[in-house]
């Protein structure tokens, strides 16, 4: 079986490449190393069944794949708002190529939508009927709206050409091969307090967020992506929904302050203080997934609570910061 990874030097992506290695699979990573890293596929790229094709998603894609996992997108608020043009142009004209490429080839698509397309939630815990709250406008809008016009794509391609595609929304996932300076809460916390630096706290750090850890997530992947697409199709169909859209998460949910605390406790050396800072425009409020349908579909559930996540995802960190 053959894979694409769009996005596959980056932090769920390299991880992605190597559990589908683990499976056999000949996996090929496309990525423009935006945001990625050659340092998350090194060790991959001596396995004979890995390649690398450096590429933007966004220009079009040729070859053959049974299955295309599409995770090519700046995912840290700071790094898709840096260049908010091309942050669109990945999501929406990426998302075009390869449902393009799948149509003419037959392969299953799985693409990485986001909790972001629920915005400023009104609806808590967030699922999946809920059609969200977002700003067209805003600092986030061009994440937020790429990310939902891509569900639209996808969703489009599958009642017009018969594209066989599943999409996630994932909420808050951290690990290892974050990007040492990607900007999101967790990896800044860790290596704030690993330096010994002030952890800067966005408002009054009451904002929620509910953390995954990346090995529920990929397999999670793995299990939706396995499901035969009668069963997916007659899931959905019963469910009232008009496209596969899973959410996939951890509903351990975490004030900021709560995680500040938890970083804080586990790294006792560090001469950290928090520090508050200004919140961001469009922050959302509280965010935590709804898995009834994961559960229901998969059989799944997250099992690495946080505390031995970030235990993980620190040990990293410390090895990258030396
Ligand atoms: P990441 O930034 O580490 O990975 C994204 C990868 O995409 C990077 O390697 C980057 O270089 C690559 N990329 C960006 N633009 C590209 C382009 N135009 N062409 C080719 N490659 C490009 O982030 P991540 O956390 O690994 O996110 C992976 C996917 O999962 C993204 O689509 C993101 O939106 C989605 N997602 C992640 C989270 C999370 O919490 N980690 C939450 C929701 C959604
Ligand atoms: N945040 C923070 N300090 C940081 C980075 C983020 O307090 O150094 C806050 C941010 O304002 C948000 C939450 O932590 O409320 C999660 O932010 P992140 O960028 O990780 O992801 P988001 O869920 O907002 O996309």
């Amino acid at each position: 079986m053959k894979a694409l990874v769009t996005g596959g030097a980056g932090f769920l992506g390299s991880h992605l490449c190597r559990r589908l290695l683990v499976d056999g699979y000949e996996v090929t990573a496309l990525d423009n190393l935006y945001t990625g890293s050659r340092r998350n596929i090194d060790q991959l790229l001596a396995h004979p069944a890995f390649s690398f094709r450096e590429r933007d998603v966004a220009d079009p894609i040729d070859g053959e794949f049974d299955e295309i996992y599409n995770l090519a997108c700046p995912a840290s608020p700071p790094h898709y708002q840096r260049d908010s043009v091309m942050t669109v142009r990945t999501c929406v004209l990426g998302i075009l190529n390869i449902m393009e490429l799948a149509e003419k080839t037959g392969a299953k698509v799985m693409h990485a939508s986001t909790s972001e397309i629920y915005g400023d939630s009104l609806v808590y815990p967030q699922n999946e009927r809920y059609w969200g709250n977002v700003n067209t406008i805003g600092l986030r809008s061009c994440y937020d709206e790429g990310k939902r016009c891509a569900e639209t794509i996808c969703a489009d391609y599958r009642r017009q050409h018969g594209v066989d595609v599943r999409m996630i929304r994932i909420f808050n996932t951290y690990g290892p091969n974050m990007h040492p300076e990607d900007g999101r809460v967790v990896s800044n916390f860790i290596i704030e307090a690993l330096k010994g630096e002030d952890l800067t706290v966005y408002g009054d750090g009451s904002q929620t967020r509910s953390f995954q850890y990346c090995t529920d997530l990929i397999r999670a992947m793995r299990l939706y992506m396995e499901k035969p697409r009668t069963e997916i199709d007659a899931f959905f169909a019963a469910q009232g929904l008009e496209a596969p859209v899973l959410n996939l998460g951890n509903p351990s949910e975490w004030t900021i302050l709560e995680l500040a605390r938890e970083v804080l406790r586990q790294i006792p050396e560090s001469k950290s203080r928090l520090v508050f800072r200004p919140l961001p425009s469009d922050d959302p409020k509280h965010r935590k997934p709804d898995i009834a349908l994961a559960k229901a579909l998969l059989g799944w559930e997250p099992e690495v609570p946080l505390a031995a996540g970030l235990a993980q995802t620190i040990a990293y960190f410390e090895s990258v910061l030396g």
